[in-house]
């Protein structure tokens, strides 16, 4: 059970190693088995196993003898993929540089790269964690824009409809109230237009404010996304 949860979460992240390393030592602690220690220590060897690029098996030697090199010359002024000799060659030739064996270089090699993984994981896991920050920052920014843009569109088509309704108000009159006002030698009317004039112009100043305010904004926020 504990074997198949590991490399699952293993195929999940890389940079949970760390956590989950914790939570293996944590296990292996409270359950103490010989047996356990063995496996799990075998399953982190695997995870955190460097990988090497180029096949073991092509490798070849300069003198093309195509057999299996199990040697490498320390050599710096030897071209780096000539480097390597098989069984004949160290039973032919004679090197002045010292030379070890391949599976013994490939093991210090890996012993390096394994020692800088752990480090690498934990500054990995912790740029990771302030990206995801900002990405939850930018998301709750979205949806506090989403709702804000959202009441303004609304405001302001409720604004054309008061608008409207107003104008719409202007066009209806009571004949007897326009005929009190004619035997009065009133005009109530022309107040009622002065008033919806006096509204349009009202309106008008406040849709150019409005609009300053949301020019402005955009220009903030595009220099928020240039930066
Ligand atoms: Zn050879």
């Amino acid at each position: 059970m504990i074997v198949a949860f590991i490399i699952f979460d293993h195929q999940k992240s890389a940079f949970m190693h760390c956590d989950l390393m914790s939570k293996i030592r944590l296990f292996t602690f409270q359950y103490g088995s010989i047996y356990f220690n063995n496996t799990i220590n075998f399953i982190i060897n695997q995870m955190f196993k460097p990988q090497m690029i180029e096949n073991e098996k092509e490798f070849y030697c300069l003198n093309k003898h195509l057999q299996p090199c199990s040697m490498v010359l320390l050599d710096q002024k030897i071209e780096k993929k000539q480097r390597l000799w098989c069984n004949e060659c160290l039973q032919n030739f004679q090197a002045d540089s010292k030379i070890v064996g391949l599976k013994l270089i490939i093991q210090n090699i890996e012993e390096v790269i394994k020692k800088m993984q752990v480090p690498q994981m934990i500054l990995l896991q912790n740029t990771v964690q302030k990206i995801k920050l900002c990405i939850t920052s930018a998301q709750d920014l979205k949806t506090y824009f989403m709702k804000l843009f959202d009441s303004i569109i609304r405001t302001a088509e409720d604004w054309i409809l008061n608008l409207q309704a107003q104008r719409q108000k202007f066009n209806q009159y009571s004949f007897y109230d326009e005929l009190d006002d004619h035997i009065n030698k009133q005009n109530r009317n022309f107040e009622s237009h002065i008033k919806l004039i006096n509204n349009i112009n009202r309106s008008d100043n406040k849709v150019i404010k409005y609009l300053s305010l949301i020019q402005l904004e955009q220009r903030q926020i595009k220099l928020v996304i240039i930066l």
